[in-house]
């Protein structure tokens, strides 16, 4: 799963403002290096998404299940892009250096200082 910069640091700063109106911790370093580790993300909750309300778009779009490959329309793919192409317009528009990147390689990049121990 891949994300933007820009993305990253918005849903990583929605979910650690949800954690804290649940009184629960932000994110530390050490949780997205052994869900790397893992092969997971360090959001999964017993086969779950743990912040379902703020995944990021790539999360939101695609399916597992095969029913929803609609005639084989690639429709997952096409509204991935569609997005995507709107993030990096919003990249360009705020000034803001365009990446792409893995999205536990992009959460180590936004954890805060004082979350990494
Ligand atoms: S849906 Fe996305 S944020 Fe949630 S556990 Fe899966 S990869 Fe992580």
């Amino acid at each position: 799963m891949y994300v933007t910069g820009l993305e990253a640091a918005f849903v990583s700063a929605r979910i650690d403002a949800a954690r804290a109106l649940r009184a629960s911790n932000p994110l530390h370093l050490y949780e997205v290096r052994d869900a790397h580790a893992r092969g997971d993300c360090p959001y999964l909750r017993a086969g779950f998404c743990g912040e379902h309300l703020e995944r990021p778009l790539g999360c939101r779009i695609f399916f597992c299940d095969k029913q929803l490959d609609v005639g084989g329309s690639n429709w997952q793919s096409d509204l991935y892009e569609t997005l995507h192409s709107e993030t990096i317009a919003l990249h360009e528009r705020l000034a803001i250096p365009y990446r792409y990147l893995d999205w536990r390689e992009a959460l180590a990049m936004v954890t805060k200082p004082a979350d990494r121990a």
